[in-house]
């Protein structure tokens, strides 16, 4: 008995060192701000108070600008501990945090690109000579824009840094931004990195500085957009030609993600009918590919003596 009484006692204490946590911390944000929505906080008086905290930081989000280093320490702390958005499937070591299995028909997920006050950026406009989907043998997965080295690349919309390292996959250095919108953009192959994990970067912020690191032929983005980690064409979001947003609301569904299915994966891979004195080295420079990945997705027992008339499936 007397145990439970003690117990019961420990649990008030802890409840009122949490109330006066939060309304410090509340009214830290709010003497910061003066925005925040204190009915809101009202509202939810059965969450967890770093819940409310983090439903108030969303409400900071329009004067994301304006916080000084210290507001966004403590703002992005609550939303990795308490925004469900934000620690679902929370890598920090991969480029890629997939959440479920490809976005199927009975899916239609709408996500608003328009916020409030919030403007949308491309990573870095400049001249775009490659799109989404298949490539020699294989997908894809964002735009390559043109670019200097060095030039500035900035995040697409607010959102707290997941990933900020290099990528021995091939995006060499590449920055992974979670948005409020529940999408993910990447950015890759750049020569500096400027934000860490964690950090939380505001629309039209330098996140790093263009390169050619990682597999790339010449400076450029590579600029994707995911939802749970499975892409999307990015130009369903904004125009090719200016970079605009199309519309407020976007909404995604099932064929969105074809290349992120076995059948579209499939339906990349190029299928070559080997022509009288062609040898594999030759169809491998044509295909931009090597000859041991030929050798590799056809299982070729005897790579010297090719048929005429075979068919070969190529990926790079
Ligand atoms: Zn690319």
């Amino acid at each position: 008995m007397s145990r439970n009484i003690k117990s019961v006692g420990v649990c008030i204490k802890f409840i009122v060192l949490q109330i006066v946590f939060f309304h410090a911390s509340a009214q830290k944000i709010s003497n910061n701000l003066d925005t925040v929505d204190m009915n809101l906080v009202i509202q939810t008086g059965s969450d967890s108070v770093h819940f409310i905290l983090a439903k108030t930081a969303r409400l900071q989000m329009n004067d994301c600008g304006k916080m000084n280093l210290g507001l966004r320490k403590q703002i992005a702390y609550y939303l990795l501990e308490s925004d469900s958005l934000f620690s679902r499937n929370w890598e920090t070591e991969k480029v890629h945090a997939r959440i479920g299995a490809v976005p199927s028909d009975s899916h239609n997920i709408p996500i608003i690109l328009r916020m409030g006050e919030e403007e949308f950026h491309y990573g870095c406009p400049g001249e775009l000579y490659w799109g989404y989907g298949p490539r020699w043998g294989r997908i894809h997965r964002g735009l390559d824009t043109k670019l200097d080295i060095g030039d500035s690349i900035v995040a697409s919309f607010n959102g707290v840094v997941r990933f900020s390292s290099y990528d021995d996959g091939g995006y060499g250095k590449c920055v992974v931004i979670r948005h409020f919108n529940g999408l993910e953009t990447l950015y890759a192959h750049l020569s500096k990195l400027m934000v860490s994990s964690g950090d939380l970067v505001c629309s039209g912020e330098v996140i790093g500085l263009a390169g050619v690191t990682g597999r790339s032929n010449g400076p450029h983005l590579h600029f994707e957009t995911r939802y749970n980690g499975y892409s999307f064409n990015p130009f369903l979001c904004f125009t090719e030609d200016s970079f605009k947003l199309k519309c407020d609301t976007l909404v995604l569904k099932s064929q969105d993600f074809y290349y992120e299915t076995e059948q579209g994966i499939e339906s990349a891979i190029t299928k070559h009918k080997v022509k009288t004195g062609e040898t594999l080295t030759a169809i491998a420079k044509k295909y931009h590919t090597s000859v041991k990945k030929i050798v590799a997705i056809n299982r070729l027992k005897n790579p010297n003596n090719l048929r005429v008339g075979q068919t070969l499936r190529i990926k790079k």
